[in-house]
């Protein structure tokens, strides 16, 4: 591509609404243009950087027998409320009417159109198992769309289904589509962790998260010191810190008038925070829910949500603690509360003995509470509250670590939810309807294109990755209208260069230099060559890697050989 052919449109400053440095750099670096909240027009610099992630993705794709189809952005409403998720999905769905007033969405994802494509096209055993992929726009109404395209309403995603006989072969496609995964991020060059997750509400089986290591992202990821366990820290699991010693102490009230903090009621009383647990009260299908954490602990939602009883799960009103504790927000306990309530203790906070906590009564405390003996044992004892850094690693080897990551893929064997509720089936060996057991794979185009600046920029601007750059070799030359043997070495080179299959940019605006280098520093080439006149009489260029801190002299007739090596 010659420069002056192309449309190039950096800019100096960045928009103040841009928080996040892949955001400020791809606007500058002119890759995008905001259309409105969360809604981009992909420049032709950033297109050309999505089109080679594209490619990347489908080329591991179809390696690992996964077959392209494309299905529609637009979709009747019937195939949602077949599944049920028309009523469930919420506002992230954007609804739509056509000119006879039917209803439609804009997809969110493919699940519905995905297997009634599979209960029309797959009949037998014999055509299992098979995964579809498309690469497609998305649209969901997020409620705050930020950080560019780190988090837009308008996306692009790759997303892929697979259709098995049975849940042991739904394991074998969930695991060809892990392997797939560790390639296209590999390739992309980007520093990764696949990483346990949820599997949320939906049921299924399995979940992993692919997430970029980076301190911008929003979700927080616990690994282990001593082995490759890595989790959300939604799903990651908290063991017990220590067991129950026999208590030694009395039961006492303490006067705590202006103290509702654990931190508050341990300062005044003089002791560790540790030898306090804090309340927190939901309402839940079960009633009342009193759940009881160490004091330094925090309760996990997420899995709270997923014990029995817990459904429907909301922070409880002031009203309702006052109903069934007797008592206001910060003085609130297990200890003789006025109702029937459940009582949910963490780990950690059950092996606790001789601990303080709320007194069910304004202005009071307790000290050398023990269970068994001052309140009854905990209804339900589980693991309800976060991992902090330093908890063991439950698989028993080391200890964890806490960081931040990027969600960019995400892999989940799914089960029959989808396949049941539209009745997925195909007969098997013995002539049986059987349902069709599923998994599905998505992957953030746009969002990877994002994380991969988050990871790979310096103070000049983007550094790409290889695989992912708009432009593979830039060639800078210096006096580009003035010196005619500097125009003619830039055009053999390029030649050669384009001949040999190398994506390469020819800039040819006869700009300044200082103005040439900072763009192409600013949109990331990872490869510049400068050709100069007074280097070109020695028979000389430069070559500088986009990491390198000084240019390095290559020969004329070296230079490809330099190149081909440095891009290998
Ligand atoms: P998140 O928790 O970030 O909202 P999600 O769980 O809703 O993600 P999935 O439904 O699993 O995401 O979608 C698959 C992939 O699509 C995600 O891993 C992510 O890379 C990408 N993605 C999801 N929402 C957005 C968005 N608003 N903007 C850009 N990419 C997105
Ligand atoms: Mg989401």
């Amino acid at each position: 591509m010659y420069l002056s052919k192309f449309h190039l449109s950096t800019v100096k400053e960045a928009p103040a609404e841009a928080e996040i440095i892949s955001h400020q750099l791809m606007v500058r670096a002119g890759m995008l243009r905001k259309l409105g909240a969360g809604i981009y027009t992909h420049m032709p610099l950033g297109l050309r950087v999505l089109k080679k992630v594209e490619n990347i993705i489908r080329e591991e794709m179809n390696r690992a027998n996964a077959i392209e189809l494309l299905m529609p952005v637009i979709q009747p409403a019937e195939l949602w409320q077949e599944s049920g998720r028309w009523g469930k999905m919420g506002p992230e769905m954007m609804r739509v009417k056509d000119r006879h007033e039917r209803d439609f969405i804009v997809q969110p994802t493919s699940e519905e159109v995905i297997t009634d494509i599979a209960r029309n096209e797959i009949n037998s055993w014999r055509q299992l198992p098979i995964n579809f992929y498309h690469i497609q726009t998305k649209f969901r109404d997020e409620r705050r769309p930020r950080f560019g395209l780190m988090r837009s309403r308008e996306f692009i995603m790759k997303d892929a289904y697979s259709f098995d006989v049975d849940k042991d072969s739904l394991m074998r496609s969930y695991q060809n589509m892990f392997d797939a995964y560790v390639r296209i991020f590999e390739r992309l060059g980007l520093s990764f962790r696949p990483v346990e997750a949820d599997t949320g509400k939906i049921g299924g089986f399995a979940s992993h998260e692919f997430q970029v290591l980076a301190d911008s992202g929003e979700d927080l990821i616990a690994y282990s010191t001593g082995s490759n366990y890595a989790a959300n820290v939604e799903q990651a699991e908290a063991l017990a810190l220590g067991t129950r010693a026999n208590g030694k102490s009395n039961l006492q009230v303490v006067d705590t008038p202006t103290q509702k903090t654990c931190e508050e009621v341990c300062a005044l009383l003089g002791v560790d925070l540790l030898s306090s647990v804090k309340a927190v009260m939901f309402m839940a299908d079960a009633g009342f829910v009193l759940c009881i954490v160490r004091a330094d602990h925090i309760v996990n939602e997420v899995k709270l949500g997923k014990l029995a009883g817990m459904g429907n799960l909301r922070p409880a009103l002031e009203s309702e603690i006052k109903e069934f504790l007797g008592v206001v927000p910060g003085f609130c306990g297990p200890v003789n509360p006025v109702q029937k309530i459940t009582v949910v203790a963490d780990r950690t906070a059950a092996a606790m003995s001789d601990f303080i906590c709320g007194a069910n009564q304004i202005g009071k405390h307790l000290s050398g509470v023990n269970w068994g003996r001052d309140c009854p044992e905990p209804d339900v004892v589980a693991d309800i509250r976060n991992v902090v850094e330093g908890d063991p690693s439950p698989d028993g080897q080391g200890t964890l670590k806490l960081c931040r990551g990027i969600e960019v893929g995400h892999v989940f064997a799914l089960g029959d939810v989808y396949s049941k509720a539209l009745n997925c089936s195909y007969i098997d060996k013995n002539q049986q309807a059987q349902i069709m057991q599923m998994g599905c794979y998505g992957i953030g185009v746009t969002r990877v294109v994002a994380a991969a600046i988050e990871q790979n920029h310096d103070e000049r601007g983007i550094i790409w990755p290889t695989s992912m750059a708009p432009f593979t070799v830039a060639i800078a030359p210096i006096g580009y209208g003035r010196f005619p043997d500097v125009k003619a070495a830039a055009h053999k080179l390029y030649d050669e260069l384009s001949a040999a299959g190398v994506d390469v940019l020819l800039d040819d605006r006869d700009e300044r230099p200082g103005v040439m280098f900072a763009d192409l520093e600013l949109i990331g080439i990872p490869h510049r060559v400068t050709i100069g006149d007074r280097g070109l009489k020695e028979g000389m260029l430069e070559y500088q890697a986009r990491r390198d801190t000084a240019p390095t002299k290559v020969a004329v007739g070296e230079i490809v050989k330099h190149l081909h090596a440095a891009l290998a």
